[in-house]
């Protein structure tokens, strides 16, 4: 009951730049909770980081040079709640051997961050389900890793044109558990789907949220194991 009282809210404009990693040996510490943004290259990840944090020049910083790294973590107002970009992927300007190493990279990320409480996939809602997508999807079919398909650029289409493309994204997928997947449509240049998108972000960030508040409250010191996310344990030497 002191939990709910206390949780403290997640306000996604308090979205700062962390660090960079290019391995997952150089991420941050590896407890509370993070929310991590894939998609191919000028899908729109950037744009729908930037209308989701309010920052219209947050997601840029991955894009910087020097920063152009697996990589990006943005801490939030909460203590251990992060968001992370996963920028770079298809890049036509990046060489195709450094795009194999981050592939490598990124799969490692994926297999071992135990505090990675889900997956938001940026696709744009004219050209879903190509290869990267596809690969990301398996990948969080695989290891039961929640994943919310966003589809974006939907200030394209008509409301029957976002009806029937999500359909067709739908009818696509491969078959995986129910409730590991959603999906929305969304638009950052009218700022459409950004509270839905919240939503669940805030679903998947809050257990982690609520184990820190009850170790706030009860004045004791964080035990890292306790606000590691339950949603995703990948192996059993994790219980
Ligand atoms: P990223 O490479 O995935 O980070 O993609 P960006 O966010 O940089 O966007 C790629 C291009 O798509 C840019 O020209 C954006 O202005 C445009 N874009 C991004 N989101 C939207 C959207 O919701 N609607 C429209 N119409 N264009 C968008």
């Amino acid at each position: 009951m002191t939990a709910l009282m206390t949780t403290q809210h997640i306000k996604f404009r308090s979205a700062e730049f962390a660090t960079s990693a290019s391995k997952v040996s150089e991420c941050p510490l590896d407890i509370g909770s993070e929310v991590a943004f894939a998609g191919r290259s000028n899908a729109g990840k950037s744009s729908a980081i930037n209308a989701l944090t309010r920052n219209p020049s947050l997601a840029r910083t991955s894009k910087t040079p020097g920063r152009t790294q697996l990589l990006n973590f943005f801490n939030l107002n909460i203590d251990q709640c992060r968001l992370v970009d996963l920028p770079g992927y298809g890049y036509a300007k990046v060489p195709v051997a450094m795009q194999l190493k981050w592939r490598k990279h990124l799969n490692e990320y994926l297999e071992v961050r135990a505090s990675l409480s889900g997956l938001v996939l940026v696709m744009d809602i004219r050209h879903p389900l190509k290869e990267f997508d596809r690969m990301i999807i398996d990948w969080c079919i695989a290891s039961e890793l929640p994943l919310h398909l966003l589809l974006t650029k939907a200030d394209k289409f008509k409301k029957n044109g976002i009806m029937k493309a999500k359909m067709e994204v739908k009818k696509g997928l491969p078959e995986h558990p129910e409730g590991l997947i959603s999906m929305q449509s969304f638009s950052a240049s009218k700022g459409d789907g950004i509270a839905d998108l919240e939503r669940q972000l805030v679903l998947w960030m809050k257990p982690a949220i609520n184990a820190i508040s009850v170790a706030t409250d009860s004045n004791a010191t964080i035990n890292h194991e306790q606000i590691i996310s339950p949603t995703h344990q990948t192996s059993p030497s994790e219980d």
